[in-house]
């Protein structure tokens, strides 16, 4: 019987493990990729946002010799956290069921084919947002050419490209795909550049569009994807555009078909699974929820850099139920 297991491995996985050892708790976590999954999967040359020190789970510091790490940096960091604490962590097995019976927890996990149960006191659900695109629903989109995810430019180079939405993914994708020699038009549904992209990216961008280097539509709502082109209106005018490639960079939400079947509430509207704000704990007793999944539908709420504290609010009431 374990003590707590955490589904997933992801920094605010690994921050509520680091809090737990705290308290001489060594929990067993499972992931279903390896550690940190969601970094690996960010597109290869991303810089963050968030300097190093924001990024830093159990006050372990993480030097970089940029302000910003890269990828890179915070893949090596998170490996050293991981090795140097012991965490135990069991990769490449996804839980795929927990139930509650008299107090214990059943979580079903699968690995290569093989079906496992374990059994916990406690569970803390950390399995972030990055495996559900959020998809904008209209007819072609399940087509090959439309990607959800950016990993690399040069593949690319030359062709023809529409990007949709307008936060940071996108404009991201857009200066890379640019510099690799894409011809590139973002198609935002909003009417000015969205807020949240981060000041440092906007006047690269912005000046590109300037230039007339890169074409941004706003107001432009996709109607339809085909092999190829994309079809858009704005206002009641309908345009059709070439395109060989479409990054639909719409953004990502938890798994809330996963949170509802094993009977944790979720709020219709914002997508939110329903916890206690002071500890974390959801509808069922001794299940927590950490990092962004927490966020439901707006995945701007919850970063690494606040998600990273929520182990603190769970293990005192964990510590607390004992
Ligand atoms: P995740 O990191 O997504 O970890 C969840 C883990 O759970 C994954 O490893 C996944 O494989 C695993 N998992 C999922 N389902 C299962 C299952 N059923 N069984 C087992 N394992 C499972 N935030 C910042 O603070 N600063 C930044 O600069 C920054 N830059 C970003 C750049 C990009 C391109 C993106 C996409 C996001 C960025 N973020 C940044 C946001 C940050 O990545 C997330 O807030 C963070 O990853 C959330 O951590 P988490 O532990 O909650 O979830
Ligand atoms: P996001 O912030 O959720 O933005 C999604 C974009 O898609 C928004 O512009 C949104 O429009 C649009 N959109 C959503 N649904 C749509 C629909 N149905 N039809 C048309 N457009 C739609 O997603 P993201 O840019 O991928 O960012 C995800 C997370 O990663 C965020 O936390 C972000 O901060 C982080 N990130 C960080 C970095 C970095 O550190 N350098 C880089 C990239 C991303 P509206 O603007 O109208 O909402």
């Amino acid at each position: 019987m374990e003590h707590t297991i955490i589904i997933g491995a992801g920094p605010c996985g690994l921050a509520c493990a680091l809090e737990l050892q705290k308290h001489d708790i060594n929990p067993l976590i499972i992931e279903k990729g390896n550690i940190v999954h969601t970094i690996y999967r960010y597109p290869t040359h991303q810089t963050f946002f968030s300097t190093s020190r924001n990024l830093e789970i159990g006050n372990i510091p993480f030097v970089t010799e940029k302000y910003k790490p890269v990828r890179n940096d915070a893949l090596a960091y998170y490996r050293d956290v991981v090795s140097r604490n012991n965490i135990r962590v069991h990769a490449y097995e996804k839980a795929t069921d927990i139930i509650k019976k008299n107090k214990i927890f059943e979580v079903k996990t699968i690995k290569n084919n093989r079906t496992k149960t374990y059994y916990a006191k406690n569970v803390i659900l950390a399995t972030g947002y990055y495996d559900q695109p959020q998809y904008i629903g209209v007819p072609g989109e399940s087509l090959p050419k439309v990607k959800h995810y950016f990993k690399e430019a040069h593949p690319y180079y030359g062709l023809d490209v529409a990007i949709i939405g307008g936060k940071n993914s996108a404009i991201d994708a857009a200066l890379a795909l640019y510099q690799a020699g894409a011809n590139i038009t973002v198609l935002y549904r909003g009417a000015s550049y969205s807020k949240s992209i981060k000041p440092w990216i906007l006047p690269d961008f912005d000046a590109l569009v300037q230039k007339q280097k890169i074409k941004m539509i706003f107001n432009a709502n996709v109607k339809e994807i085909r092999e190829q082109e994309a079809i858009y209106e704005v206002g009641n005018q309908t345009f059709c555009i070439k395109n060989d490639v479409v990054f639909a960079m719409t953004g990502y939400q938890p798994d809330i078909s996963f949170l509802k079947r094993i009977g944790v509430q979720v709020d219709r509207q914002s997508g939110k699974p329903v916890k206690n704000e002071e500890t974390f704990e959801t509808n069922i007793p001794n299940l927590y929820v950490a990092g962004v999944i927490i966020s439901g539908y707006n995945g701007n709420e919850t970063f690494i850099e606040n998600g990273r504290w929520h182990g603190s609010k769970i293990v005192k009431s964990i510590m607390k139920n004992e």
